[in-house]
């Protein structure tokens, strides 16, 4: 099939972006934040909307972020045709990554307080974050320990008790493991899993979110290592084929808004890539539609 036939295919769909941040241009991120600093630019929401709904993209799950943008955001989705939850903020352990998408906590108590507080903001599901980004210095390098499984299983206790989905960010063989195995509704990102956090996922139902296109998005990026950038997208593709064939649940999120990865042609090159990977259409869509389900507004 040429490229023109590949990419008319996709046309004839509506696409679903799992996993975006509204707050963030797809550029530099400093910059992005800096636009919202003094409050959410409403101008900028919109054309990021658009943005969206030209490429095609009916549906939008947030990651969170720091500056109430995403919550704005989910005000002005409707009039672009969009379907759009947020967890306002996501929720980091203080001094690991995530402070740049939410609040931090350091016990079990204050984890509760900030649930308590997204409940109160209006928020759909709880967001956590479970491990470091990947360096792209070395392959498999993340930038901060991940969460230990006693902390994930309470996390998770206290925002299902709470009647709250989990969305997890997290990366590293044993930290996707202990997340599954904790129950978190979703895997975003889920960089290095190995068999053992392949199949602990798809034993728990838990949907994978693969974010492909955030990765690409360094293959070549100065500063960053390509060999290491390039092997981690090609690994993932291999465990999103084998997590397939054991049945996994896989959803379609590109990061959307992260740098590189511009709203809109975020989400159709992230479909490109899963069907490189060898992710059918079908599977997609029934992987977007369990997420859906499963995310949906005050559930
Ligand atoms: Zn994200």
């Amino acid at each position: 099939m040429n490229h023109f036939m590949k990419m008319w295919g996709i046309m004839k769909e509506t696409l679903f972006e799992c996993h975006g941040h509204l707050m963030m241009g797809g550029a530099d991120y400093a910059a992005s934040r800096a636009v919202h600093e003094k409050g959410p630019d409403r101008n900028v929401i919109a054309s990021e909307l658009r943005a969206l709904k030209e490429a095609g993209v009916i549906y939008f799950r947030d990651g969170g972020d720091a500056l109430g943008v995403s919550r704005i955001g989910r005000e002005m989705a409707a009039e672009y045709g969009i379907e759009m939850v947020t967890p306002i903020y996501a929720i980091h352990k203080a001094g690991y990554y995530g402070s740049i998408v939410g609040r931090g906590w350091r016990d079990p108590e204050e984890f509760r307080t900030l649930t308590e507080g997204v409940k109160k903001a209006g928020g759909d599901f709880i967001k956590i974050m479970a491990s470091g980004i990947i360096t792209f210095k070395r392959y498999g390098d993340l930038s901060c320990p991940g969460l230990e499984p006693e902390e994930l299983k309470e996390m998770v206790r206290i925002a299902h008790g709470e009647g709250f989905r989990v969305m997890t960010h997290v990366n590293g063989p044993e930290t996707v493991r202990f997340a599954a195995q904790a129950g978190v509704d979703s895997v975003e990102h889920g960089y290095f899993s190995d068999k053992a956090a392949l199949e602990a996922m798809a034993e728990a139902g838990t949907v994978w979110v693969p974010t492909l296109a955030a990765t690409a998005a360094f293959v070549g990026r100065s500063g960053f290592d390509r060999d290491t950038a390039e092997r981690t997208v090609r690994v993932q593709q291999e465990a999103l084929a084998a997590f397939s064939d054991m049945g996994g649940l896989i959803a379609a999120g590109s990061d959307s808004g992260a740098v590189g990865v511009p709203h809109g042609e975020g989400t159709r090159r992230e479909y490109e890539l899963l069907a490189q990977a060898g992710i059918t259409p079908e599977k997609i869509r029934a992987g977007n539609e369990v997420l859906r389900n499963r995310f949906r507004r005050g559930e």
